[in-house]
Protein backbone atom coordinates (compact mmCIF):
# COMPACT_ATOMS: atom_id res chain seq x y z
CA UNK A 1 0.00 0.00 0.00
CA UNK A 2 2.95 2.53 0.89
CA UNK A 3 4.79 1.37 -2.28
CA UNK A 4 2.05 2.18 -4.40
CA UNK A 5 1.12 5.39 -2.29
CA UNK A 6 4.83 6.61 -2.73
CA UNK A 7 4.73 5.95 -6.44
CA UNK A 8 1.39 8.00 -7.16
CA UNK A 9 3.15 10.65 -5.41
CA UNK A 10 6.01 10.14 -7.38
CA UNK A 11 3.93 9.99 -10.80
CA UNK A 12 2.16 13.77 -9.59
CA UNK A 13 5.39 15.37 -9.12
CA UNK A 14 7.17 13.80 -12.10
CA UNK A 15 4.67 16.54 -13.53
CA UNK A 16 5.41 18.87 -11.68
CA UNK A 17 3.44 19.45 -9.04
CA UNK A 18 3.63 19.00 -5.00
CA UNK A 19 2.19 15.80 -3.78
CA UNK A 20 1.91 14.57 -0.10
CA UNK A 21 0.21 11.69 2.04
CA UNK A 22 -1.67 13.00 4.32
CA UNK A 23 -4.03 12.32 7.68
CA UNK A 24 -5.06 9.13 8.32
CA UNK A 25 -2.87 6.55 6.49
CA UNK A 26 0.31 8.66 7.83
CA UNK A 27 -1.44 8.70 11.49
CA UNK A 28 -1.89 4.75 11.02
CA UNK A 29 1.46 4.14 9.60
CA UNK A 30 3.06 5.72 12.45
CA UNK A 31 1.25 3.92 14.83
CA UNK A 32 1.80 0.30 13.39
CA UNK A 33 -1.98 -0.03 12.33
CA UNK A 34 -3.13 -0.98 8.62
CA UNK A 35 -5.31 1.35 6.61
CA UNK A 36 -8.45 0.90 4.48
CA UNK A 37 -7.01 3.81 1.67
CA UNK A 38 -5.20 6.50 1.42
CA UNK A 39 -5.56 10.31 1.02
CA UNK A 40 -3.17 12.48 -0.86
CA UNK A 41 -3.05 16.38 -0.57
CA UNK A 42 -1.87 17.83 -4.12
CA UNK A 43 -1.53 21.36 -5.47
CA UNK A 44 -2.44 20.02 -8.51
CA UNK A 45 -6.24 20.83 -10.02
CA UNK A 46 -8.87 18.55 -10.96
CA UNK A 47 -8.08 19.51 -14.20
CA UNK A 48 -4.43 18.71 -13.91
CA UNK A 49 -5.30 15.24 -12.44
CA UNK A 50 -7.61 14.55 -15.41
CA UNK A 51 -4.41 14.26 -17.29
CA UNK A 52 -1.91 12.29 -15.22
CA UNK A 53 -5.01 9.86 -14.44
CA UNK A 54 -7.49 9.54 -17.02
CA UNK A 55 -8.95 6.56 -15.72
CA UNK A 56 -10.13 8.52 -12.11
CA UNK A 57 -13.57 9.14 -11.10
CA UNK A 58 -14.14 12.80 -11.54
CA UNK A 59 -17.84 12.56 -10.01
CA UNK A 60 -16.15 14.86 -6.66
CA UNK A 61 -13.77 17.47 -9.01
CA UNK A 62 -16.27 19.93 -8.07
CA UNK A 63 -15.34 19.75 -4.71
CA UNK A 64 -11.44 19.15 -5.88
CA UNK A 65 -11.18 15.91 -4.76
CA UNK A 66 -10.54 12.49 -7.31
CA UNK A 67 -10.26 9.28 -6.94
CA UNK A 68 -8.31 6.30 -8.47
CA UNK A 69 -8.03 2.95 -7.63
CA UNK A 70 -4.86 1.34 -8.15
CA UNK A 71 -3.82 -2.43 -6.96
CA UNK A 72 -6.82 -2.85 -5.32
CA UNK A 73 -6.03 0.04 -3.17
CA UNK A 74 -8.50 3.44 -3.02
CA UNK A 75 -6.72 6.51 -3.43
CA UNK A 76 -8.32 10.08 -2.72
CA UNK A 77 -6.78 12.62 -3.96
CA UNK A 78 -7.56 16.28 -3.08
CA UNK A 79 -6.31 19.65 -4.17
CA UNK A 80 -4.59 22.29 -1.49
CA UNK A 81 -8.10 24.30 -0.47
CA UNK A 82 -8.66 26.59 2.51
CA UNK A 83 -11.84 26.52 4.62
CA UNK A 84 -14.20 28.17 2.65
CA UNK A 85 -17.58 29.76 4.45
CA UNK A 86 -20.21 26.56 4.77
CA UNK A 87 -23.75 26.74 3.91
CA UNK A 88 -24.96 24.18 6.35
CA UNK A 89 -22.51 23.22 9.17
CA UNK A 90 -20.85 20.84 6.49
CA UNK A 91 -20.74 21.33 2.76
CA UNK A 92 -18.77 24.14 1.86
CA UNK A 93 -19.86 26.75 -0.47
CA UNK A 94 -17.51 27.36 -2.35
CA UNK A 95 -14.14 25.47 -2.79
CA UNK A 96 -11.20 27.91 -2.59
CA UNK A 97 -7.64 26.21 -4.00
CA UNK A 98 -4.30 27.86 -2.32
CA UNK A 99 -0.60 26.93 -3.30
CA UNK A 100 0.08 26.63 0.65
CA UNK A 101 0.55 22.96 1.61
CA UNK A 102 0.25 24.44 5.55
CA UNK A 103 -2.79 26.35 4.70
CA UNK A 104 -4.73 22.96 3.84
CA UNK A 105 -3.30 21.71 6.51
CA UNK A 106 -5.05 24.40 8.99
CA UNK A 107 -8.81 23.41 7.61
CA UNK A 108 -8.39 19.91 8.33
CA UNK A 109 -10.24 18.55 11.44
CA UNK A 110 -7.92 17.39 14.11
CA UNK A 111 -3.82 17.44 14.34
CA UNK A 112 -3.31 14.60 14.13
CA UNK A 113 -4.84 14.23 10.84
CA UNK A 114 -2.77 16.51 9.60
CA UNK A 115 0.46 14.57 8.98
CA UNK A 116 1.97 13.96 5.77
CA UNK A 117 4.56 11.57 4.07
CA UNK A 118 6.33 12.88 0.97
CA UNK A 119 7.84 11.00 -2.02
CA UNK A 120 10.55 9.58 -0.64
CA UNK A 121 9.00 8.49 2.55
CA UNK A 122 9.93 11.15 4.49
CA UNK A 123 7.24 12.60 7.43
CA UNK A 124 6.46 16.03 6.94
CA UNK A 125 4.43 17.88 10.79
CA UNK A 126 3.73 21.29 10.42
CA UNK A 127 1.37 21.62 13.25
CA UNK A 128 2.92 18.90 15.85
CA UNK A 129 0.64 16.48 14.66
CA UNK A 130 3.31 13.48 15.99
CA UNK A 131 3.42 14.71 19.62
CA UNK A 132 -0.12 14.56 19.43
CA UNK A 133 -0.68 11.10 18.15
CA UNK A 134 2.26 9.77 20.56
CA UNK A 135 0.34 11.47 23.44
CA UNK A 136 -2.41 10.11 22.08
CA UNK A 137 -4.76 13.10 21.82
CA UNK A 138 -7.13 14.45 19.90
CA UNK A 139 -7.21 18.44 19.71
CA UNK A 140 -8.62 20.68 16.73
CA UNK A 141 -6.73 22.38 14.41
CA UNK A 142 -8.30 25.71 15.19
CA UNK A 143 -10.24 26.55 17.99
CA UNK A 144 -12.72 23.32 18.88
CA UNK A 145 -15.77 25.97 19.23
CA UNK A 146 -14.64 27.71 15.57
CA UNK A 147 -14.27 23.86 14.50
CA UNK A 148 -17.58 22.41 15.24
CA UNK A 149 -19.40 25.86 14.25
CA UNK A 150 -17.44 25.30 10.68
CA UNK A 151 -18.77 21.25 10.43
CA UNK A 152 -20.53 20.18 13.31
CA UNK A 153 -19.61 16.66 12.26
CA UNK A 154 -16.55 17.00 13.75
CA UNK A 155 -18.15 16.47 17.24
CA UNK A 156 -18.65 13.04 15.84
CA UNK A 157 -15.37 12.47 13.98
CA UNK A 158 -13.68 13.57 17.42
CA UNK A 159 -15.50 10.56 19.28
CA UNK A 160 -15.20 7.97 16.32
CA UNK A 161 -11.41 8.59 16.61
CA UNK A 162 -11.12 8.59 19.98
CA UNK A 163 -12.97 4.97 20.12
CA UNK A 164 -11.44 3.30 17.46
CA UNK A 165 -7.69 4.83 18.00
CA UNK A 166 -8.32 4.97 21.69
CA UNK A 167 -7.24 7.83 22.00
CA UNK A 168 -8.43 10.95 24.70
CA UNK A 169 -10.47 14.10 23.77
CA UNK A 170 -8.37 17.63 25.22
CA UNK A 171 -10.58 19.35 28.02
CA UNK A 172 -10.89 22.01 25.43
CA UNK A 173 -12.31 19.55 22.56
CA UNK A 174 -14.79 18.16 25.60
CA UNK A 175 -15.61 21.31 26.61
CA UNK A 176 -16.74 22.73 23.21
CA UNK A 177 -18.97 19.51 22.28
CA UNK A 178 -20.79 20.14 25.43
CA UNK A 179 -21.33 23.66 24.51
CA UNK A 180 -22.01 23.24 20.49
CA UNK A 181 -24.03 19.81 20.51
CA UNK A 182 -27.39 21.49 19.38
CA UNK A 183 -25.48 22.02 15.95
CA UNK A 184 -26.10 18.16 15.52
CA UNK A 185 -29.51 18.47 15.23
CA UNK A 186 -28.74 19.75 11.51
CA UNK A 187 -26.25 17.35 10.69
CA UNK A 188 -27.77 14.82 8.14
CA UNK A 189 -29.03 11.84 9.65
CA UNK A 190 -26.88 9.53 7.11
CA UNK A 191 -23.78 11.33 8.50
CA UNK A 192 -24.31 10.84 11.72
CA UNK A 193 -25.34 7.00 11.14
CA UNK A 194 -21.93 6.28 9.05
CA UNK A 195 -20.25 7.56 12.31
CA UNK A 196 -21.63 6.13 14.98
CA UNK A 197 -21.92 2.66 12.98
CA UNK A 198 -17.68 3.20 12.77
CA UNK A 199 -18.17 4.19 16.95
CA UNK A 200 -20.23 0.98 16.91
CA UNK A 201 -18.56 -1.40 15.76
CA UNK A 202 -14.96 -0.54 16.99
CA UNK A 203 -13.91 -3.43 19.60
CA UNK A 204 -13.30 0.17 21.65
CA UNK A 205 -17.09 1.01 21.78
CA UNK A 206 -17.41 1.34 25.58
CA UNK A 207 -14.82 4.44 25.38
CA UNK A 208 -17.46 5.83 22.90
CA UNK A 209 -20.54 4.78 24.59
CA UNK A 210 -18.99 6.84 27.76
CA UNK A 211 -18.09 9.95 25.73
CA UNK A 212 -21.29 10.07 24.37
CA UNK A 213 -22.81 9.99 28.08
CA UNK A 214 -20.42 12.31 29.44
CA UNK A 215 -20.82 14.51 26.64
CA UNK A 216 -24.52 14.56 26.94
CA UNK A 217 -25.68 14.10 23.29
CA UNK A 218 -27.81 11.21 24.17
CA UNK A 219 -31.13 13.15 23.81
CA UNK A 220 -29.53 14.71 20.98
CA UNK A 221 -28.59 11.58 19.20
CA UNK A 222 -31.85 9.84 19.86
CA UNK A 223 -29.69 7.33 22.07
CA UNK A 224 -32.42 6.56 24.99
CA UNK A 225 -31.35 2.83 25.31
CA UNK A 226 -27.68 3.66 25.17
CA UNK A 227 -27.47 1.98 28.57
CA UNK A 228 -28.50 -0.94 28.00
CA UNK A 229 -25.82 -1.39 25.01
CA UNK A 230 -23.47 -4.29 25.41
CA UNK A 231 -20.37 -4.81 22.91
CA UNK A 232 -21.51 -7.01 20.70
CA UNK A 233 -19.43 -8.29 17.43
CA UNK A 234 -21.81 -7.54 14.85
CA UNK A 235 -23.17 -3.63 14.69
CA UNK A 236 -26.60 -4.75 13.96
CA UNK A 237 -27.08 -6.09 17.95
CA UNK A 238 -26.43 -2.52 18.53
CA UNK A 239 -28.06 -1.33 16.54
CA UNK A 240 -31.03 -3.84 17.68
CA UNK A 241 -30.73 -3.44 21.55
CA UNK A 242 -30.88 0.96 20.61
CA UNK A 243 -34.50 0.47 19.31
CA UNK A 244 -33.68 3.13 16.49
CA UNK A 245 -35.25 1.92 13.90
CA UNK A 246 -37.61 4.68 12.62
CA UNK A 247 -34.95 7.31 13.84
CA UNK A 248 -31.56 6.43 11.94
CA UNK A 249 -31.67 4.74 8.39
CA UNK A 250 -31.51 1.05 7.68
CA UNK A 251 -32.24 -0.91 4.53
CA UNK A 252 -35.44 -3.63 4.82
CA UNK A 253 -33.03 -6.28 5.16
CA UNK A 254 -31.53 -4.43 8.00
CA UNK A 255 -34.97 -3.48 9.21
CA UNK A 256 -36.48 -7.53 9.16
CA UNK A 257 -33.10 -8.64 10.94
CA UNK A 258 -33.23 -5.98 13.95
CA UNK A 259 -36.90 -7.56 14.19
CA UNK A 260 -35.64 -11.42 13.95
CA UNK A 261 -32.72 -10.57 16.61
CA UNK A 262 -35.58 -9.28 18.94
CA UNK A 263 -37.96 -12.12 18.26
CA UNK A 264 -35.33 -14.97 18.78
CA UNK A 265 -33.99 -12.86 22.09
CA UNK A 266 -37.97 -13.24 23.35
CA UNK A 267 -38.25 -16.94 21.97
CA UNK A 268 -34.92 -17.97 23.35
CA UNK A 269 -32.54 -18.68 20.70
CA UNK A 270 -31.36 -21.99 21.99
CA UNK A 271 -34.85 -23.56 21.32
CA UNK A 272 -34.88 -25.22 17.77
CA UNK A 273 -38.14 -23.58 16.88
CA UNK A 274 -36.59 -19.81 17.40
CA UNK A 275 -33.72 -21.20 15.72
CA UNK A 276 -35.61 -22.59 12.36
CA UNK A 277 -37.91 -20.12 12.41
CA UNK A 278 -35.72 -17.06 13.01
CA UNK A 279 -32.49 -18.28 11.22
CA UNK A 280 -28.79 -19.13 12.75
CA UNK A 281 -27.39 -15.75 12.57
CA UNK A 282 -30.10 -13.60 13.93
CA UNK A 283 -29.82 -16.43 16.88
CA UNK A 284 -26.17 -15.94 17.31
CA UNK A 285 -26.70 -12.22 17.22
CA UNK A 286 -29.75 -12.41 20.05
CA UNK A 287 -27.00 -15.02 22.04
CA UNK A 288 -24.12 -12.99 22.22
CA UNK A 289 -26.47 -9.95 23.27
CA UNK A 290 -27.73 -12.59 25.76
CA UNK A 291 -24.18 -13.48 26.90
CA UNK A 292 -24.26 -17.10 25.05
CA UNK A 293 -21.91 -18.84 23.57
CA UNK A 294 -22.23 -18.80 19.84
CA UNK A 295 -20.52 -22.26 19.94
CA UNK A 296 -23.52 -23.48 22.22
CA UNK A 297 -25.46 -21.95 19.57
CA UNK A 298 -24.01 -23.88 16.96
CA UNK A 299 -24.25 -27.28 18.96
CA UNK A 300 -28.19 -26.81 19.18
CA UNK A 301 -28.46 -25.70 15.13
CA UNK A 302 -26.30 -28.99 14.05
CA UNK A 303 -28.69 -31.48 16.25
CA UNK A 304 -31.72 -30.16 14.93
CA UNK A 305 -33.56 -32.50 13.12
CA UNK A 306 -34.76 -29.79 10.10
CA UNK A 307 -33.52 -26.78 9.14
CA UNK A 308 -35.78 -25.28 6.21
CA UNK A 309 -39.23 -26.63 4.89
CA UNK A 310 -37.49 -28.74 2.28
CA UNK A 311 -35.96 -30.75 4.75
CA UNK A 312 -38.95 -32.49 5.59
CA UNK A 313 -38.99 -35.70 3.79
CA UNK A 314 -42.50 -34.94 2.38
CA UNK A 315 -43.84 -32.45 0.14
CA UNK A 316 -47.42 -31.01 -0.67
CA UNK A 317 -48.42 -33.61 -3.20
CA UNK A 318 -47.20 -36.49 -1.05
CA UNK A 319 -49.91 -34.88 1.57
CA UNK A 320 -52.31 -34.50 -1.04
CA UNK A 321 -52.00 -37.87 -2.78
CA UNK A 322 -52.04 -39.56 0.67
CA UNK A 323 -55.13 -37.99 2.40
CA UNK A 324 -56.64 -38.22 -0.82
CA UNK A 325 -58.22 -34.13 -0.79
CA UNK A 326 -57.56 -31.29 -2.66
CA UNK A 327 -55.32 -28.06 -2.04
CA UNK A 328 -56.63 -25.43 0.43
CA UNK A 329 -55.96 -23.42 3.49
CA UNK A 330 -55.86 -26.98 5.53
CA UNK A 331 -52.49 -28.08 4.02
CA UNK A 332 -50.45 -24.39 5.17
CA UNK A 333 -52.27 -25.38 8.78
CA UNK A 334 -51.12 -28.87 7.76
CA UNK A 335 -47.47 -28.44 7.64
CA UNK A 336 -47.21 -25.55 10.32
CA UNK A 337 -48.18 -28.21 12.42
CA UNK A 338 -45.82 -31.24 10.57
CA UNK A 339 -42.79 -28.63 10.91
CA UNK A 340 -43.26 -27.84 14.55
CA UNK A 341 -44.28 -31.35 15.84
CA UNK A 342 -40.51 -32.29 13.81
CA UNK A 343 -38.86 -29.56 15.87
CA UNK A 344 -40.62 -30.48 19.18
CA UNK A 345 -39.59 -34.20 18.33
CA UNK A 346 -43.11 -35.44 18.48
CA UNK A 347 -42.54 -36.96 15.29
CA UNK A 348 -39.87 -38.14 13.19
CA UNK A 349 -38.85 -37.01 9.93
CA UNK A 350 -39.17 -40.25 7.81
CA UNK A 351 -42.13 -40.37 5.29
CA UNK A 352 -44.55 -42.78 6.26
CA UNK A 353 -44.07 -42.04 10.11
CA UNK A 354 -45.01 -38.24 8.88
CA UNK A 355 -47.83 -39.27 6.38
CA UNK A 356 -49.50 -41.27 9.59
CA UNK A 357 -48.95 -38.11 11.38
CA UNK A 358 -50.42 -36.28 9.01
CA UNK A 359 -53.50 -38.48 9.08
CA UNK A 360 -53.87 -38.07 12.77
CA UNK A 361 -53.87 -34.50 12.36
CA UNK A 362 -56.13 -34.29 9.58
CA UNK A 363 -58.54 -35.87 11.40
CA UNK A 364 -58.05 -34.29 14.34
CA UNK A 365 -58.74 -31.06 12.51
CA UNK A 366 -62.19 -32.45 10.75
CA UNK A 367 -63.02 -33.59 14.33
CA UNK A 368 -62.90 -30.43 15.64
CA UNK A 369 -64.42 -28.58 12.79
CA UNK A 370 -67.22 -30.74 12.76
CA UNK A 371 -67.88 -30.00 16.74
CA UNK A 372 -67.79 -26.06 16.61
CA UNK A 373 -70.43 -27.07 13.82
CA UNK A 374 -72.48 -28.75 15.52
CA UNK A 375 -71.83 -26.28 18.79
CA UNK A 376 -72.71 -23.14 16.41
CA UNK A 377 -75.93 -25.41 15.14
CA UNK A 378 -77.13 -25.94 18.78
CA UNK A 379 -76.71 -22.10 19.73
P1 LIG B 1 -10.03 6.99 8.29
O1 LIG B 1 -9.77 6.89 6.81
O2 LIG B 1 -9.30 6.04 9.15
O3 LIG B 1 -11.49 7.06 8.57
P2 LIG B 1 -8.95 9.61 7.98
O4 LIG B 1 -8.23 10.51 8.95
O5 LIG B 1 -8.20 9.22 6.77
O6 LIG B 1 -9.47 8.39 8.79
P3 LIG B 1 -10.97 10.56 6.21
O7 LIG B 1 -12.41 10.70 6.50
O8 LIG B 1 -10.52 9.55 5.25
O9 LIG B 1 -10.25 10.39 7.61
O10 LIG B 1 -10.47 11.99 5.75
C1 LIG B 1 -9.18 12.22 5.23
C2 LIG B 1 -8.59 13.49 5.81
O11 LIG B 1 -9.38 14.60 5.40
C3 LIG B 1 -8.57 13.51 7.32
O12 LIG B 1 -7.40 12.91 7.82
C4 LIG B 1 -8.64 14.98 7.61
O13 LIG B 1 -7.37 15.56 7.47
C5 LIG B 1 -9.53 15.51 6.48
N1 LIG B 1 -10.96 15.57 6.85
C6 LIG B 1 -11.89 14.63 6.65
N2 LIG B 1 -13.09 15.01 7.07
C7 LIG B 1 -12.93 16.24 7.55
C8 LIG B 1 -13.80 17.21 8.14
N3 LIG B 1 -15.09 16.94 8.34
N4 LIG B 1 -13.27 18.40 8.49
C9 LIG B 1 -11.96 18.68 8.29
N5 LIG B 1 -11.09 17.81 7.77
C10 LIG B 1 -11.55 16.61 7.39
MG1 LIG C 1 -8.91 8.07 5.06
Amino acid sequence: MLNTALNILKLIEDNFYEAYIVGGFVRDYLMGKKSNDVDITTNARPKDLIKIFPNANFDNALYGSVTVYLNGIRFEITTYRSEGSYLDNRHPDVVSYVDDLKVDLKRRDFTVNTICMDKSGKIIDLLNAKSDIDNKIIKTVISPLDSFKIDSLRILRAIRFATTLDFDLSLEVKEAIKQSKYLLKNLSINRKKEELDKVFSSPNIEKGLSLIKELGLIDVLNLTNINKVRPCSQVIGVWTVLEVDDVYPFTRNELKLMKDIRCSIKNNPLSFETLYYYDLYPCTVAGELLGIDKKQIMDVYNEMPIHKRSDILIDTYDLLDYLQIDDGPIISELWKKIEKAILNLEVVNDKSKLLGFARMLYTNINLSEEDSNEAEAAS
